[in-house]
């Protein structure tokens, strides 16, 4: 890896603790900061094991404060920044859509601005398959990194929103920018607020699990892992200006998710319970990964199967980490 000193934003949420470990252990020489506003979706906890390393260090604070993010990028030499900083969830979305506008366009944009005055050499953005809209159940159509934008949800279009200007900052300033578009996640420390370790934790105390009423709809899954494998190779490879997709293939319905755990878990599927849908609830989106399998040589290495016991496992093992939550 041929950065020095690597700014990540958002370290202390789901993906971006486990980035972190990932090139932590990857790449000894490396230094990391990660700039996180502990909102309530982080978890110093996440990053225990590397917290006292000289290597890694934590700074709390908005990626929408300019001098601070411009103060960090310049006295660490900063030479790359990952930017996961986000508001994530679609449901907390409809209560809260100024709250999406305010970090993932504006935090984006000022963030943008400081790589822009430190001239470094790399800002990757983390996006979503969520920018493309909605296909059908039954279509055969994927989304290609070219395919038009069309968000319909508050965080959808929040994300779109984002892409465009980072874009714009490549065209206009020349910045050595890359996107990526990923599919849904799942692993270890997500919080529970995401399907798959709300059914878990559903499922270990009896509880009901609410599936909406339109539980046909589908997500395609990727194991955290191999995303941050694919993140490592776009920013070792990936051309400058480009965006890459990043999916498995492997789709799921809400039912289905529920059986499994249910399964797994040895618990009975009269758990399941339908509840409404949430406004604007997409109902499907597939990525072609195309692109990065061929430029980059990735491929998703987890299997469904392998990654979801080992998924329900840890939260069975870390009752206090999700208590605590
Ligand atoms: P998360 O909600 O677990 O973590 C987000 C982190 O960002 C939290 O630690 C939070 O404190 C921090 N944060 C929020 N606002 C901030 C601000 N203004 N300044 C600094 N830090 C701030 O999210 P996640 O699931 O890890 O997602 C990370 C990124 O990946 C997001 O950009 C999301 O859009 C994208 N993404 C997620 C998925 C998924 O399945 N989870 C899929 C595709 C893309």
């Amino acid at each position: 890896m041929q950065y020095r000193t690597i700014l990540v934003t958002g370290g202390c949420g789901f993906i971006g603790s486990h980035f972190i470990k990932y090139i932590f252990k990857k790449y000894p020489k490396i230094k990391i900061i990660n700039l996180d506003l502990l909102t309530y979706a982080a978890n110093q906890n996440n990053l225990e094991i590397i917290n006292k390393s000289a290597r890694y260090k934590f700074i709390k604070g908005d990626i929408g404060d300019f001098s601070l993010a411009n103060r960090i990028i310049k006295s660490n030499l900063v030479d790359c920044v990952v930017n996961f900083a986000a508001e994530s969830d679609n449901n907390r979305a409809i209560n809260f859509p100024v709250d999406f506008v305010k970090t993932n366009v504006l935090g984006t944009t000022i963030l943008l601005e400081a790589a822009r005055k430190n001239k470094i050499k790399r800002f990757h953005h983390i996006s979503t398959c969520e920018v493309f809209g909605q296909l059908s159940l039954k279509t055969k159509e994927e989304f290609s990194e070219d395919s038009p934008f069309k968000p319909r949800t508050p965080y959808n279009a929040s994300k779109a929103a984002a892409d465009h200007i980072i874009k714009s900052y490549y065209y206009t300033f020349g910045l050595p920018v890359t996107i990526s578009h990923c599919c849904n996640n799942y692993g270890s420390h997500q919080f529970p607020e995401k399907v798959i370790p709300v059914f878990i934790l559903k499922a270990l105390k009896n509880e009901p699990l609410p599936i909406f009423k339109s539980s046909k709809n589908k997500r395609e899954w990727i194991h955290v892992l191999d995303h941050c494998h694919a993140l490592d190779l776009i920013l070792q490879k990936g051309k400058l200006g480009e965006q890459y997709n990043i999916g498995t293939g492997l789709e799921k319905n809400v039912e289905e998710i529920a059986n499994e755990i249910l399964d797994i878990l040895g618990k009975p599927k009269g758990l399941r319970k339908i509840i409404p849908d949430r406004p604007g609830h997409d109902t499907r989106y597939l990525l072609s990964s195309a692109k990065i399998k061929k430029e980059l040589g990735w491929k998703p290495e987890i299997k469904w199967t392998d990654g979801l016991r080992d998924t329900i496992k840890w939260y069975k093992n870390n009752q206090t980490w999700w208590q605590s939550q």
